[in-house]
């Protein structure tokens, strides 16, 4: 799952990013609202966490822009003021949730696992190929019927293979799955990871077609 932050205070910005990454989301932080629509056309998001006060463009505008380009991203917006006026029109100009600062980090998680879960029930949340069931939104996987504990970048990759199960999918394209922006990506790592998925799934369910990328078979 991958999560665009838009937050102009750097100390919230920084302890959100922090939080929601220790709760194994990718998320990629800007600072004000002008870049927001360039990232949403080159990277796929799963959820759109918008600050309304911010340089440049505001919030608002950056949500009602998103709403006429038909983006259907679940938007979850916070706010200094928190009054009722603000709360009805970012609900009018299309967010889903709304968050007045101060607030508590678990209510902010639970929200945000609330979007995520209406967003999934849109398409079938639950994921099933080669015994493997996984949850994107709850994040629990199984193996022939039992759980299986997998650290963050394990899961995303498991993910979005069994999302593609049956195709062949990129190296690169593992990558862009679990490196946030301007992270290093060191040169063997989505090599280690699939190792490591081997090991805990058999070596058949990840299949390697060389230069072309990995796959989980279809059945
Ligand atoms: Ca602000």
């Amino acid at each position: 799952m991958r999560i665009l932050l838009v937050e102009d205070d750097a100390q919230l910005g920084e302890s959100l990013e922090a939080a929601l990454r220790l709760e194994q989301y990718a998320v990629d932080w800007l600072r004000s609202g002008d870049p927001v629509r360039a990232a949403l056309g080159s990277t796929p998001y799963d959820l759109l966490i918008l600050d309304l006060g911010l340089p440049g463009v505001p919030g608002l505008q950056v949500l009602r822009q998103l709403r006429a380009d038909k983006h259907r991203l679940p938007v979850m917006l916070l706010t200094a003021r928190g009054t009722a006026a603000d709360k009805i029109d970012g609900l009018d100009s299309g967010a889903d949730d709304f968050l007045a600062k101060p607030f508590d980090m678990g209510e902010l998680f639970a929200r945000v696992r609330a979007l995520l879960r209406r967003k999934g029930e849109h398409r079938s949340s639950q994921l099933f190929a080669v015994g493997i069931s996984l949850d994107p939104v709850d994040r629990v996987v199984n193996f022939e019927g039992a759980p299986v504990d997998l650290t963050a970048r394990e899961f995303a990759i498991l993910e979005i293979l069994i999302r593609n199960a049956g195709r062949y999918v990129s190296r690169v394209r593992l990558e862009e799955g679990i490196y946030s922006w301007g992270e290093e990506v060191e040169s063997n790592t989505v090599e280690v990871y699939i190792s490591r998925l081997r090991k805990r799934f058999g070596s058949g369910c990840i299949e390697t077609m060389r230069g072309v990328g990995y796959r989980v078979p279809a059945q």
